[in-house]
């Protein structure tokens, strides 16, 4: 099964990934993620990432797209996975679309988690993420046991660079402008499929177990 996330930032796209690769047992492959592990790691990547990311901007395309194109091919992908944060772009998509057509496959589901702008700068400010295994948190919704140390591995959590308020109404106006006309690009594929992502973590993760099957 092979399905791309769409939403705002923070609309709650890498909680339900992960969510979903572990019901589903494939790969969840986050382009932040990878981004902020070159930048932790000090790679030219990072390097040229970092300062896009800092002012909210998106990466160009051409330090994306072969990167993403490479991961999807590796063997762990072969019974597919969840892509979160990619596409962004109309070119990121189409350039999607073009390698996987080259292997006679294509996407099965774009899932929109739907959040209005209103809702998305709180839930940024109380994020937690955890830069070690990717984790997010929320301080009031999702908390973790132990403040500000991750369940999952035991790391430091971090509130990220650019989830300061004015950075983030920054991400939500790109988003809007470069991200949003994907909803339309993918429902004309007939593939797009929509959640309301204001409910519970809990049952947006139920609406798209009945979209996506046992
Ligand atoms: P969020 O989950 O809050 O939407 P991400 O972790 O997906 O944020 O992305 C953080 C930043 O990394 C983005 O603001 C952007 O600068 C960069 N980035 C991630 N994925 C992409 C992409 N596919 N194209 C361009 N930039 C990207
Ligand atoms: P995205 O990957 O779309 O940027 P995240 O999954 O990182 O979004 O979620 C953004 C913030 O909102 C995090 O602090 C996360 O813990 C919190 N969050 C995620 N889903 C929900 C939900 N259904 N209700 C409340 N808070 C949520
Ligand atoms: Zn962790």
């Amino acid at each position: 099964m092979k399905i791309i996330m769409l939403g705002a930032p923070g609309a709650g796209k890498g909680t339900q990934a992960k969510l979903i690769a572990d019901q589903y047992q494939i790969p969840h492959i986050s382009t932040g993620d990878i981004f902020r592990a070159n930048i932790k790691n000090g790679t030219e990547l990072g390097k040229k990432a970092k300062s896009y990311m800092d002012q909210g901007l998106l990466v160009p395309d051409e330090l994306v797209v072969d990167l993403v194109v490479d991961r999807v091919a590796q063997d762990d992908c072969v019974n597919g996975y969840v892509l979160d944060g990619f596409p962004r772009t109309i070119p990121q998509a189409t350039a999607l679309d073009e390698a996987l057509i080259k292997k006679g496959t294509g996407i099965d589901y774009a899932l929109n988690v739907d959040v209005p702008d209103e809702n998305i700068i709180r839930r940024m400010s109380g994020r937690r993420a955890c830069v070690n295994c990717g984790a997010t948190y929320h301080i009031v919704h999702i908390p973790t046991k132990v403040e500000g140390i991750c369940d999952r591995c035991g790391s430091e959590l971090i509130l990220r660079d650019d989830d300061k308020p004015e950075t983030v109404q920054k991400r939500l106006n790109v988003y809007h402008e470069q991200t949003q006309p994907l909803i339309d690009y993918y429902s004309k594929a007939g593939i797009l499929v929509s959640v309301d992502g204001t409910k519970d973590m809990m049952e947006v993760f139920a609406d798209i177990e009945k979209i996506l099957g046992e």
